[in-house]
């Protein structure tokens, strides 16, 4: 079969915009889209074409060469691989139209189309499913797998998720003669436009069942539940959200299911407060200890404890660092482990006897301890020196 010209195919002038020849490549694949032309093989050798012609015109380069050389394309093999060989598969086609109507197709609510060719009935796809889980910083600190019951919808099991009774036969949906879309003619600020829509009868799918199974009324799905096991990373953090995909509600008819997005919280810890990949302990230091230095035991996320040096004449507000004793980052998102940060306070007694009363009130008068009345005192010394 002798091939038409590329302009000729596409109806267009050698010097058509790039504009005019995505709109002139729309309304041929609209007019000879499979899913409209059912069993027609013209439409179908039409389809191609069209597809061919625009894959070549729409790109600067290939229109070049076509321009110059025709069909005979210098370089390897030219534009051999469309053609004769028909190397140009529908599945191909569809990854084009995509390109021209945005999104999967343009057909809103589905997902892809079945490829090889021959018309399959697009897919539904089942909703994604939220769930909440509240977890413990040991948790969070070493990752953890998590079990739900959850209500969601699964496949009919008396039609395995056809929506037919009983091997009950699909007809042809009368209201879109099986193209699965309605054209509406819609007045827009650029003049007339035509745009499609999911036929409001079959839902898009071109068919419609005879005989609906009676559990599911030929959807495929009916409510259930199912316990879901569920990995939660190390290193998460309130707010965040797994994905977990094909966990969800199932698609109607043997569509695709849809996923679980697992909100994470995070539980209130009595020891440990959480600075992003960091847990910060308060560590209330005996005074005598804070003085004199010495070795204090803490806790750690694990759940053991590590001894740790305290400097004599620590001060409170002071921070001691444990490298690496913290939370580990997500997956993906960042590497290497936080610290555990210990915050130093010094403890003061509420009570005091009366034996350590008379302890501090002699320290009291000693000036080693006079605190920040050393620093104005020393001051007041300087200025009388400065005005003796
Ligand atoms: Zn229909
Ligand atoms: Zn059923």
């Amino acid at each position: 079969m002798a091939k038409r010209d590329y302009y000729e195919v596409l109806g267009i002038d050698k010097n058509a915009s790039e504009d005019e020849i995505k709109k002139a490549y729309r309304k041929l694949a609209i007019k000879y889209h499979p899913d409209r032309n059912p069993d027609s093989k013209e439409a179908e050798e039409k389809f191609k074409e069209a597809a061919e012609a625009y894959d070549v015109l729409h790109d600067p380069q290939k229109r070049q060469q076509y321009d110059q050389f025709g069909f005979n394309a210098p370089g390897a093999g030219g534009f051999g691989g469309f053609g004769e060989t028909g190397g140009f598969s529908m599945d191909d086609i569809f990854s084009m139209f995509g390109d021209v109507f945005g999104g999967h197709g343009g057909f809103g609510g589905f997902s892809g189309f079945g490829g090889e060719g021959s018309r399959q009935r697009p897919q539904y796809r089942g909703s994604d499913l939220r769930l909440k889980v509240k977890l413990s910083l040991q948790e969070i600190a070493t990752g953890v797998t998590k079990k739900f019951k959850v209500k969601k919808d699964v496949t009919c099991t008396h039609c395995h998720g056809s929506g037919a009774e009983n091997g009950s036969q699909s007809e042809t949906c009368p209201t879109c003669h099986g193209s699965g879309v309605v054209v509406k003619t819609v007045r827009t600020m650029l003049g007339m436009m035509q745009t499609q829509t999911e036929c409001p009868n079959c839902h898009g799918e071109g068919t419609v069942i005879k005989d609906k199974c009676h559990q599911c009324h030929g959807t495929g799905v009916v409510k259930g539940e199912e316990i879901v096991e569920i990995k939660i990373p190390a290193g998460v953090a309130e707010g965040m959200v797994v994905n977990v995909p094909g966990k969800g509600n199932a698609g109607q008819r043997n569509g695709i299911s849809g996923n679980i997005q697992v909100y994470i919280e995070e539980e209130e810890n009595d020891t440990f407060i959480r600075d992003g990949q960091d847990i910060v302990y308060n560590l209330l230091l005996d005074f005598p200890t804070a003085a004199l230095g010495g070795e204090v035991e803490i806790p750690t996320l694990e759940g053991t404890r590590v001894r740790i040096k305290i400097d004599a004449g620590t001060q409170p507000g002071k921070t001691l660092r444990l490298r690496g004793k913290g939370l580990p980052a997500v997956q993906g998102y960042g590497s290497g482990k936080g610290d555990l940060v210990v915050h130093i306070s010094v403890f003061v007694p509420k009570t005091l006897s009366r034996e350590e009363k008379n302890m501090l009130e002699n320290l009291r008068n000693n000036d080693n301890f006079k605190g920040d009345n050393v620093t104005k005192r020393s001051i007041f010394k300087k200025f009388r020196n400065y005005f003796d």
